[in-house]
């Protein structure tokens, strides 16, 4: 979460803590796209104020539960607040009253029902959670739930269901491997982190996802997890610590591990002559705060010219596919992550590289639809390609 979490204290008295400045409008890529003030966060706020604040219950209607979910939580408002309204916090407790009231739309309550049932994001068995590792040249030997591994790789949803992003964990274990690392999965005891729940308002159901992951964890006795998906990693580090109290768990992200593995000389890279730009994922960057690993384990490889876009770092543009936005409105996505692909087009590089495969099922989409000539990988793919 944001440096200013601690002092987010109830819906009603955020509300009223707004200043009206507007700082949160300039950087909001909803706002950039819509254009209308009841898509700003700040219009979003007035309107909460209203209906939690002075008890307009009238108001918490279609409309209102619209503009709410037309939002990436991607945390850009909370970074300029002026008074320090942790609005990112703010939207998920604003979620929350929503479906507390059933008023959450279809999509989410299908969402959560399928969850339940499949304990992941997909229509597929739970079990068949290591279906991408098949394509492994050779499957390493423990990939799953071995006991006392040294590091386990939470694999995630879309990784492990999806055929356009099960090039993230085959490039992992193959890094992995070659670095010699006794690793293992949870396999099919791999549930979702829970995050898709809470950002959707159903945070009570989160708690079976988080208590299960945690216990497992506990079970094999690991002590570092390594997470490649933004919100995986950024869900196990805050929303899971309270679970994890007393066990000393390292929670990593992939391109953390992967910079540690570099330093200590375990995996050396080929040259690669490609300019290369890097878009940070907002739940690593910005909500958590890991900006200089990706960069570091870029520069790594002999060759390669790191550009920056425009917005980096703590202000970088969301890819479009944070919040659930594209269960409620693909449009909306398209049109933020297309804002993102201009910039990427204004650097010249030939590689757009980021560090979560939602972004890059994202960007890849906005760049077919550009036309442009650039390649689009997870950060581990571009490690693939050159390691020696
Ligand atoms: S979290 Fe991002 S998309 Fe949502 S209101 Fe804030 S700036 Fe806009
Ligand atoms: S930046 Fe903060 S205080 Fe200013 S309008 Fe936005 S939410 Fe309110």
């Amino acid at each position: 979460m944001t440096a200013t979490k601690d002092l987010f204290t109830t819906l009603e008295q955020e509300t009223l803590i707004c200043g009206r400045c507007g700082y949160c409008r300039s950087v909001c890529p909803v706002y950039e796209v819509i254009g209308w003030e009841s898509s700003t966060p700040r219009g979003k706020i007035s309107l909460a104020r209203e209906i939690f604040a002075h008890g307009k219950r009238n108001k918490l209607g279609e409309d209102f539960v619209k503009r709410l979910d037309q939002c990436t939580l991607c945390g850009a408002c909370a970074n300029v607040c002026s008074t320090c309204i942790d609005t990112r916090s703010l939207w998920l407790e604003l979620r929350k009253r929503v479906a507390d009231e059933g008023l959450a739309p279809e999509a989410y309550v299908n969402l959560k029902n399928n969850l339940i049932t499949n304990k992941n994001i997909s229509t597929f068995s739970n079990s068949d959670r290591l279906e991408w590792a098949e394509d492994l040249d050779e499957e390493p030997e423990g990939l799953e739930l071995e006991e006392e591994a040294d590091v386990c790789y939470f694999v995630g949803c879309v990784s492990s269901f999806y055929p356009q992003a099960a090039q993230v964990p085959l490039a992992i274990c193959e890094i992995l491997m070659q670095a010699g690392i006794n690793f293992t999965t949870m396999g099919g005891e791999e549930w979702c982190c829970g995050y898709p729940l809470v950002s959707a308002g159903f945070v009570k159901d989160a708690e079976p996802f988080i208590k299960h992951n945690v216990a497992k964890i506990k079970e094999l006795n690991i002590h570092t997890l390594i997470a490649s998906c933004a919100t995986c990693y950024h869900f196990w580090k805050h929303a899971c610590a309270e679970e994890l109290k007393g066990y000393n768990l390292e929670i990593l992200h992939t391109t953390e591990y992967l910079a540690r593995l570099i330093k200590t000389g375990k995996i050396q890279f080929d040259e690669l002559d490609e300019v290369v730009t890097y878009h940070d994922p907002c739940d690593l960057g910005r909500n958590g705060g890991i900006f200089a690993a990706p960069r570091e384990v870029i520069t790594s490889i002999p060759g390669v010219e790191l550009v920056e876009m425009q917005h980096n770092r703590s202000n970088s543009l969301c890819c479009g596919g944070g919040g659930n936005l594209q269960s409620v409105d693909p449009a909306l996505a398209g049109h933020i992550s297309a804002l993102r692909v201009d910039e990427i087009k204004e650097t010249g590089a030939t590689i757009v590289v980021s560090a979560c495969q939602q972004c890059e099922q994202m960007l890849s989409a906005g760049i077919r639809e550009a036309g442009l000539k650039v390649r689009v990988m997870d950060i581990s793919q571009l490690l693939q390609e050159v390691l020696l």
